[in-house]
């Protein structure tokens, strides 16, 4: 894959200065944040991209080197980019944190990033989680609290994350002397090079645990089924999504943890049909109350309510109950309930309704004649 121009990428002219270099990654950091596009590898791999060309055109020994020599005068300096969102976030904290104490994601749901998350890696990280919530319409209309329960890793209490037996610790790691790293120097007509992997005896850690503890197997985490409430904001869609950072699995020996997604599923109503934030409501009434009026009970989101049919209501009305909908996620007010009227034509009959019915048949009134006789009118008119 060929790299982009760090400036394009950024979307500044070369000229740039370095505070406009910072205002223009900020921005397009909030709009592929992870938070943001749950999810989206597209979205990943933009937020990637920036932080790259950030890194490089921040850095005025880096700049230079680009300047003059393109993505090559980069390399050459050992940087290539990240590949873990999470280095991103400790590496640009001043961008992440600041905006009057919390990060300015911190809002979003209602969740915060975990310090933790910030903090130098140790261990190895914890997988996220997701756990799929069935909400009804009613408790997504004004948000709710549930408390779902999760089988997922946990800190082992007995040796509190470190997975070593109380007392014994750690050793460093004599095989890449704690560095966790294992260094080859290759030499060839071109010059040295280094070769920089991971050292396979402790997993990259620098450590080895002298006496593992017996709970969690040197672990320093153990599954356990765990109660965590959550907050859900009114107003959520099938689909939605709130991560509740380092709720997820707890990582090994001290790494951090991942994060619970809680992924929203709308249950299925018995009487209502959501249509955005409003409710929609198939009410039958009978050709009486359409046709004198009527004062009739109909269900709402927060119980019973009197609807008021006016006489003479023709079949698909609709009648709007304001404010009885759910409430909008990010905005005021609420979503309406909206009453679609159905005129119920009875299917069977007793004699005497029928015969009631033939009378009526007589009237002027239940015929439908208004509307035909302009339509001769209409015809007369055209046709002559
Ligand atoms: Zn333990
Ligand atoms: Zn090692």
């Amino acid at each position: 894959m060929t790299k982009r121009d760090y400036y394009e990428i950024l979307g500044v002219t070369r000229n740039a200065s370095k505070d406009e270099i910072k205002s223009a990654y900020r921005k397009l950091a909030m709009k592929y944040h992870p938070d943001r596009n749950p999810g989206n590898k597209d979205a990943e791999e933009k937020f990637k991209e920036c932080a790259e060309a950030y890194e490089v055109l921040n850095d005025p020994q880096k700049k230079q080197r680009y300047d003059a020599y393109g993505h090559a005068g980069v390399n050459a300096t050992g940087f290539s980019g990240f590949d873990n969102i999470n280095d991103i976030f400790s590496h640009f904290s001043d961008i992440f944190s600041g905006f009057g104490g919390g990060s300015i994601f911190d809002d979003f749901f209602g969740s915060s990033r975990s310090s933790g998350r910030r903090q130098r890696r140790q261990g190895i990280p914890g997988s996220d989680l997701r756990v799929n919530l069935k909400l009804t319409y009613e408790e997504i209309a004004d948000g709710t609290e549930k408390t779902i329960k999760v089988k997922k890793y946990k800190t082992c209490s007995v040796c509190n994350g470190s997975g070593a037996k109380s007392g014994s610790g750690y050793a460093s790691c004599s095989n890449c002397n704690g560095t966790g790293e294992i260094r080859q120097t290759t030499r060839s007509i071109f010059g040295q090079f280094v070769n920089v992997s991971e050292c396979r005896t402790c997993n990259g850690e620098g450590r080895i645990i002298r006496d593992k503890c017996d709970v969690c197997q040197g672990e320093g985490r153990i599954k356990d089924e765990s109660t965590i409430k959550i907050n859900i904001p009114p107003g959520v869609v099938e689909g939605n999504y709130i991560p509740l950072r380092g709720q997820g699995n707890v990582g090994i020996r001290g790494g951090y943890s991942g994060d619970l997604n809680v992924v929203i599923e709308e249950e299925k109503h018995k009487y209502f049909i959501r249509d955005g934030d409003d409710i929609i409501y198939n009410l039958d009434i009978s050709i009486i109350d359409a046709a004198l009026g009527a004062e009739i009970v109909v269900p709402t989101l927060k119980g019973k309510s009197k609807l008021k049919i006016e006489s003479g209501t023709q079949p698909g009305k609709r009648l709007r109950m304001k404010e009885k909908g759910i409430r909008h996620l990010n905005d005021f007010g609420r979503g309406d309930q909206i009453v679609i009227v159905n005129v119920f034509i009875p299917t069977k009959l007793t004699g005497k309704e029928k015969e009631i019915l033939k009378e009526l048949a007589k009237s002027e009134n239940f015929n439908p004649k208004s509307k035909t006789k302009s339509d001769k009118d209409f015809f007369k008119k055209i046709f002559g």
